[in-house]
């Protein structure tokens, strides 16, 4: 048998939950305040999933960088190679809050939204 300690996320409360496992499944949740504490600690210790937050490059932006965040949580083999294709794009400004920069990345079914408006950036006069 295997025990496991986790630090249940979902909300502010924090649980501390301590997990049986027996041949890689879970044989009792204890510490978790609510039902969803219990979720939380199945899908960490079978399909961990995490939110992905990062920037993208901007073209003739008041800022050369937009900060972006997943939609939905992202399973965790999936990071690398979406940090991989967020690092290789480049959008051109103006970009809005809220704006879907990459729709369903690497086939997960999550988008990469834009978390902050960058305006274009302000053409200076040569004289
Ligand atoms: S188990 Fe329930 S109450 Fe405890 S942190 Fe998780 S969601 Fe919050």
């Amino acid at each position: 048998m295997e025990e496991r300690k986790l630090t249940c996320i979902v909300c502010p409360m924090g649980c501390q939950l301590n997990i049986s496992l027996e041949d890689g499944k879970i044989s009792s949740i204890s510490g978790n305040r609510c039902n969803r504490g219990s979720v939380y600690a199945h899908e960490e210790c079978t399909a961990p999933k995490r939110m992905l937050t990062t920037t993208v490059r901007v073209i003739d932006g008041f800022h050369p960088f937009v900060p972006v965040k997943s939609d939905k949580p992202i399973p965790k083999e999936y990071l690398f190679k979406c940090m991989n294709l967020i690092r290789a794009i480049k959008v051109k400004a103006p970009v809005k809050s809220g704006d879907i920069l990459i729709q369903d990345i690497c086939g997960t079914g999550v988008n990469i939204m834009a978390a902050r408006t960058i305006p274009r950036a302000e053409k200076q006069e040569v004289s």
